[in-house]
Protein backbone atom coordinates (compact mmCIF):
# COMPACT_ATOMS: atom_id res chain seq x y z
CA UNK A 1 0.00 0.00 0.00
CA UNK A 2 1.39 3.82 -1.08
CA UNK A 3 1.14 5.76 2.11
CA UNK A 4 3.06 9.03 1.70
CA UNK A 5 3.93 11.00 5.00
CA UNK A 6 1.84 11.22 8.22
CA UNK A 7 -1.62 9.20 7.73
CA UNK A 8 -4.56 10.59 10.04
CA UNK A 9 -8.25 9.30 10.42
CA UNK A 10 -10.60 9.59 12.94
CA UNK A 11 -11.04 7.20 15.65
CA UNK A 12 -14.34 5.65 14.47
CA UNK A 13 -12.71 5.13 10.91
CA UNK A 14 -10.40 2.41 12.69
CA UNK A 15 -12.18 -0.06 10.77
CA UNK A 16 -12.25 1.32 7.11
CA UNK A 17 -10.25 0.48 4.27
CA UNK A 18 -7.11 3.99 4.43
CA UNK A 19 -6.70 4.22 0.76
CA UNK A 20 -4.29 6.73 -0.29
CA UNK A 21 -5.53 9.24 -2.96
CA UNK A 22 -3.93 12.60 -2.13
CA UNK A 23 -0.78 12.95 -0.22
CA UNK A 24 -0.76 16.08 2.07
CA UNK A 25 -3.26 18.88 2.70
CA UNK A 26 -4.45 20.97 -0.47
CA UNK A 27 -4.80 24.04 2.43
CA UNK A 28 -1.93 23.22 4.67
CA UNK A 29 -2.31 26.93 6.01
CA UNK A 30 -4.55 26.30 8.89
CA UNK A 31 -2.70 28.33 12.45
CA UNK A 32 -2.98 25.63 14.49
CA UNK A 33 -2.44 22.80 12.05
CA UNK A 34 1.60 21.23 11.43
CA UNK A 35 0.12 17.86 10.42
CA UNK A 36 0.86 18.20 7.58
CA UNK A 37 3.83 20.89 6.73
CA UNK A 38 6.49 19.11 5.50
CA UNK A 39 4.14 16.70 3.03
CA UNK A 40 3.71 18.04 -0.42
CA UNK A 41 0.26 18.39 -1.52
CA UNK A 42 -0.20 15.74 -4.41
CA UNK A 43 -2.82 13.30 -5.99
CA UNK A 44 -2.50 10.14 -6.37
CA UNK A 45 -2.06 8.83 -9.65
CA UNK A 46 -4.77 6.92 -11.14
CA UNK A 47 -2.44 3.62 -11.34
CA UNK A 48 -1.31 3.94 -7.93
CA UNK A 49 -4.97 4.02 -6.61
CA UNK A 50 -5.47 1.21 -8.80
CA UNK A 51 -2.60 -0.74 -7.85
CA UNK A 52 -3.59 -0.53 -4.30
CA UNK A 53 -6.92 -1.59 -4.70
CA UNK A 54 -5.88 -4.43 -6.37
CA UNK A 55 -3.26 -5.49 -4.01
CA UNK A 56 -6.38 -5.35 -0.76
CA UNK A 57 -8.71 -7.58 -3.42
CA UNK A 58 -6.47 -10.20 -3.19
CA UNK A 59 -5.97 -10.61 0.25
CA UNK A 60 -8.45 -11.24 3.14
CA UNK A 61 -10.81 -7.75 2.84
CA UNK A 62 -12.88 -7.34 5.58
CA UNK A 63 -13.81 -3.96 5.26
CA UNK A 64 -17.36 -2.32 4.67
CA UNK A 65 -16.20 1.26 4.03
CA UNK A 66 -13.40 2.78 2.45
CA UNK A 67 -11.98 6.37 4.28
CA UNK A 68 -9.96 7.91 1.51
CA UNK A 69 -6.96 9.56 2.90
CA UNK A 70 -4.89 12.31 3.41
CA UNK A 71 -5.80 15.99 4.97
CA UNK A 72 -8.96 16.75 2.60
CA UNK A 73 -9.23 14.21 -0.14
CA UNK A 74 -12.45 15.73 -0.86
CA UNK A 75 -10.28 18.06 -3.05
CA UNK A 76 -10.00 15.88 -5.54
CA UNK A 77 -12.84 17.08 -8.77
CA UNK A 78 -15.82 14.79 -8.99
CA UNK A 79 -14.89 13.33 -11.90
CA UNK A 80 -11.47 11.79 -10.28
CA UNK A 81 -13.64 11.01 -6.89
CA UNK A 82 -16.31 9.14 -9.34
CA UNK A 83 -13.58 7.38 -11.22
CA UNK A 84 -12.08 6.22 -8.08
CA UNK A 85 -14.96 5.35 -6.48
CA UNK A 86 -16.18 2.92 -9.58
CA UNK A 87 -12.77 0.98 -9.11
CA UNK A 88 -13.59 0.65 -5.50
CA UNK A 89 -16.55 -0.85 -6.30
CA UNK A 90 -14.80 -2.95 -8.92
CA UNK A 91 -12.21 -4.70 -6.97
CA UNK A 92 -14.52 -4.49 -3.63
CA UNK A 93 -17.67 -5.03 -4.36
CA UNK A 94 -18.96 -5.35 -0.75
CA UNK A 95 -18.28 -1.53 0.07
CA UNK A 96 -21.13 0.17 0.91
CA UNK A 97 -19.57 3.51 1.57
CA UNK A 98 -16.57 5.84 0.84
CA UNK A 99 -15.44 8.77 3.16
CA UNK A 100 -12.58 10.98 4.08
CA UNK A 101 -11.63 14.33 5.28
CA UNK A 102 -13.35 17.08 3.40
CA UNK A 103 -13.15 20.89 3.98
CA UNK A 104 -15.97 23.25 3.43
CA UNK A 105 -14.01 24.95 -0.08
CA UNK A 106 -13.65 20.90 -1.09
CA UNK A 107 -17.57 20.82 -0.84
CA UNK A 108 -17.63 24.24 -2.76
CA UNK A 109 -15.69 23.24 -5.30
CA UNK A 110 -18.86 20.92 -6.37
CA UNK A 111 -22.05 21.75 -7.66
CA UNK A 112 -25.23 20.28 -5.69
CA UNK A 113 -25.51 17.85 -9.50
CA UNK A 114 -22.01 17.18 -8.74
CA UNK A 115 -22.35 16.29 -5.08
CA UNK A 116 -25.82 14.08 -5.53
CA UNK A 117 -24.09 12.24 -8.18
CA UNK A 118 -21.02 11.18 -5.65
CA UNK A 119 -23.64 10.46 -3.16
CA UNK A 120 -25.10 7.88 -5.32
CA UNK A 121 -21.49 6.60 -5.70
CA UNK A 122 -21.19 5.66 -1.93
CA UNK A 123 -19.71 8.35 -0.70
CA UNK A 124 -21.15 9.51 2.89
CA UNK A 125 -20.14 10.61 6.15
CA UNK A 126 -17.30 12.72 4.87
CA UNK A 127 -15.56 14.41 8.14
CA UNK A 128 -15.85 17.98 7.56
CA UNK A 129 -13.71 20.20 9.71
CA UNK A 130 -15.65 23.37 10.29
CA UNK A 131 -14.30 23.68 13.49
CA UNK A 132 -15.80 26.78 14.76
CA UNK A 133 -19.33 28.97 14.19
CA UNK A 134 -17.54 32.09 14.37
CA UNK A 135 -16.54 34.39 11.30
CA UNK A 136 -13.33 35.99 13.65
CA UNK A 137 -12.21 32.93 14.93
CA UNK A 138 -12.51 30.98 11.71
CA UNK A 139 -10.26 34.15 10.01
CA UNK A 140 -7.36 33.85 13.42
CA UNK A 141 -7.18 30.28 12.35
CA UNK A 142 -7.10 30.94 8.96
CA UNK A 143 -9.53 28.44 7.70
CA UNK A 144 -9.91 29.79 4.21
CA UNK A 145 -13.67 30.17 4.50
CA UNK A 146 -16.57 32.34 6.10
CA UNK A 147 -19.33 31.02 7.72
CA UNK A 148 -21.86 31.90 5.26
CA UNK A 149 -19.93 29.85 3.01
CA UNK A 150 -19.62 27.39 5.44
CA UNK A 151 -23.57 27.32 5.78
CA UNK A 152 -23.52 27.32 1.71
CA UNK A 153 -21.51 24.27 1.67
CA UNK A 154 -23.16 22.53 4.24
CA UNK A 155 -26.99 23.11 3.29
CA UNK A 156 -26.24 21.80 -0.24
CA UNK A 157 -24.65 18.35 1.20
CA UNK A 158 -28.24 18.58 2.84
CA UNK A 159 -29.99 18.97 -0.55
CA UNK A 160 -27.87 16.55 -2.53
CA UNK A 161 -28.62 13.94 0.48
CA UNK A 162 -25.15 13.22 0.77
CA UNK A 163 -24.92 12.81 5.11
CA UNK A 164 -21.96 13.98 6.66
CA UNK A 165 -19.64 14.48 10.00
CA UNK A 166 -18.90 18.02 11.29
CA UNK A 167 -15.12 18.15 13.34
CA UNK A 168 -16.14 21.34 16.22
CA UNK A 169 -12.89 22.43 18.00
CA UNK A 170 -14.40 23.97 21.62
CA UNK A 171 -11.69 26.37 22.97
CA UNK A 172 -10.84 27.76 19.39
CA UNK A 173 -12.16 31.23 20.45
CA UNK A 174 -9.62 31.04 23.53
CA UNK A 175 -9.68 32.37 27.25
CA UNK A 176 -12.90 34.16 28.21
CA UNK A 177 -14.80 33.65 25.01
CA UNK A 178 -16.19 30.12 25.53
CA UNK A 179 -20.00 30.72 26.26
CA UNK A 180 -20.03 32.55 22.71
CA UNK A 181 -18.03 30.07 21.27
CA UNK A 182 -20.76 27.07 22.37
CA UNK A 183 -23.48 29.76 21.05
CA UNK A 184 -22.12 30.06 17.44
CA UNK A 185 -21.17 26.41 17.34
CA UNK A 186 -24.49 25.24 18.53
CA UNK A 187 -26.33 27.54 15.73
CA UNK A 188 -24.68 26.28 12.99
CA UNK A 189 -24.44 22.59 13.72
CA UNK A 190 -28.11 22.70 14.82
CA UNK A 191 -29.09 24.57 11.20
CA UNK A 192 -26.57 21.93 9.55
CA UNK A 193 -27.53 18.82 11.26
CA UNK A 194 -24.88 16.44 10.82
CA UNK A 195 -24.39 12.76 11.23
CA UNK A 196 -22.20 12.76 14.04
CA UNK A 197 -20.27 15.84 15.76
CA UNK A 198 -16.24 15.17 16.87
CA UNK A 199 -15.68 17.45 19.49
CA UNK A 200 -12.41 18.19 20.59
CA UNK A 201 -10.35 20.94 22.54
CA UNK A 202 -8.04 23.23 19.97
CA UNK A 203 -4.73 21.61 19.78
CA UNK A 204 -1.70 24.01 19.58
CA UNK A 205 0.70 21.81 17.58
CA UNK A 206 3.93 22.14 17.94
CA UNK A 207 5.87 24.29 14.85
CA UNK A 208 2.35 25.38 14.54
CA UNK A 209 1.94 29.42 13.70
CA UNK A 210 -0.31 29.32 16.53
CA UNK A 211 2.37 28.44 19.06
CA UNK A 212 3.87 31.39 17.85
CA UNK A 213 1.04 33.27 18.79
CA UNK A 214 0.63 31.95 22.07
CA UNK A 215 4.06 32.33 22.99
CA UNK A 216 3.75 36.32 21.46
CA UNK A 217 0.61 36.86 23.76
CA UNK A 218 -1.48 37.27 20.97
CA UNK A 219 -4.08 34.37 21.77
CA UNK A 220 -4.94 33.59 25.20
CA UNK A 221 -5.11 29.77 25.37
CA UNK A 222 -8.24 28.83 27.34
CA UNK A 223 -7.63 26.24 30.35
CA UNK A 224 -8.61 22.73 31.13
CA UNK A 225 -11.92 23.45 32.98
CA UNK A 226 -12.92 25.94 29.81
CA UNK A 227 -12.58 22.89 27.42
CA UNK A 228 -15.01 20.85 29.47
CA UNK A 229 -17.12 23.96 30.78
CA UNK A 230 -17.29 24.92 26.71
CA UNK A 231 -18.08 21.15 25.73
CA UNK A 232 -21.11 21.87 28.35
CA UNK A 233 -22.33 24.87 26.99
CA UNK A 234 -22.22 23.35 23.39
CA UNK A 235 -23.94 20.56 24.70
CA UNK A 236 -27.03 22.35 26.49
CA UNK A 237 -28.03 24.39 22.94
CA UNK A 238 -27.87 21.47 20.87
CA UNK A 239 -30.80 20.19 19.17
CA UNK A 240 -30.42 18.13 16.51
CA UNK A 241 -31.79 14.93 15.50
CA UNK A 242 -30.88 11.41 15.67
CA UNK A 243 -27.09 12.86 15.67
CA UNK A 244 -23.87 10.77 17.10
CA UNK A 245 -22.32 13.05 20.03
CA UNK A 246 -18.74 12.19 19.78
CA UNK A 247 -16.16 13.20 22.21
CA UNK A 248 -13.77 10.26 23.02
CA UNK A 249 -10.52 11.67 21.23
CA UNK A 250 -7.51 11.16 23.31
CA UNK A 251 -7.63 15.14 24.22
CA UNK A 252 -10.70 15.16 25.20
CA UNK A 253 -10.46 15.78 29.36
CA UNK A 254 -13.43 13.90 30.06
CA UNK A 255 -14.28 11.29 27.21
CA UNK A 256 -18.05 11.23 26.51
CA UNK A 257 -20.38 9.69 23.76
CA UNK A 258 -23.71 9.39 22.58
CA UNK A 259 -26.48 10.04 20.44
CA UNK A 260 -28.34 13.03 20.74
CA UNK A 261 -31.09 14.19 21.58
CA UNK A 262 -31.47 11.03 23.40
CA UNK A 263 -28.47 11.36 25.89
CA UNK A 264 -27.94 14.58 26.39
CA UNK A 265 -28.60 15.11 30.07
CA UNK A 266 -26.70 11.59 30.22
CA UNK A 267 -23.79 13.18 28.57
CA UNK A 268 -23.84 17.29 30.48
CA UNK A 269 -23.81 14.64 33.59
CA UNK A 270 -21.20 12.91 32.57
CA UNK A 271 -19.12 16.18 31.87
CA UNK A 272 -19.93 17.56 35.22
CA UNK A 273 -18.82 14.19 37.36
CA UNK A 274 -15.83 14.14 35.06
CA UNK A 275 -15.12 17.31 36.01
CA UNK A 276 -14.90 16.65 39.95
CA UNK A 277 -12.49 14.19 38.68
CA UNK A 278 -10.05 16.85 38.45
CA UNK A 279 -7.99 19.07 41.36
CA UNK A 280 -8.28 22.40 40.69
CA UNK A 281 -4.98 23.18 39.99
CA UNK A 282 -5.52 21.02 36.66
CA UNK A 283 -8.52 22.51 36.18
CA UNK A 284 -7.13 25.70 35.85
CA UNK A 285 -3.92 24.70 34.28
CA UNK A 286 -3.32 24.90 30.28
CA UNK A 287 -2.33 21.20 29.40
CA UNK A 288 0.81 20.79 28.05
CA UNK A 289 1.15 20.81 24.02
CA UNK A 290 0.62 17.65 22.21
CA UNK A 291 -0.77 16.36 25.56
CA UNK A 292 -4.00 18.26 25.85
CA UNK A 293 -6.35 17.45 28.49
CA UNK A 294 -4.61 13.50 28.51
CA UNK A 295 -5.97 11.68 31.96
CA UNK A 296 -3.29 10.70 34.02
CA UNK A 297 -4.33 7.74 35.57
S1 LIG B 1 -6.54 21.42 9.87
FE1 LIG B 1 -7.07 20.17 8.09
S2 LIG B 1 -7.44 21.66 6.43
FE2 LIG B 1 -6.27 22.74 8.04
S3 LIG B 1 -4.12 22.53 7.43
FE3 LIG B 1 -4.57 20.85 8.87
S4 LIG B 1 -5.16 19.13 7.57
FE4 LIG B 1 -5.29 20.98 6.29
Amino acid sequence: MHYTGPTYRPPYEANSLLLQVTSGCSHNACTFCSMYRDVPFEASPIEEIEEDLRYVAQGFAPFNRVFLVNGDAFCLSADRLAEIAELIHLYLPHIESIGGYASINNVLSKSEDELRMLAGLGYADFNIGLESGLDDVLAYMNKGYTLAQAREALSRLNAAGMPFNLNIITAAAGKGRTVEHAEANAAIVNEANPTLIFVSPLHVDPGARLEQLVAEGDFEECTLGDYIDEEIEFLKRLEVSDCVFFGLHVSNPVRASGILPRDKDYLINELKLGREYYPKWRLQSVPAKGAEGRMVN
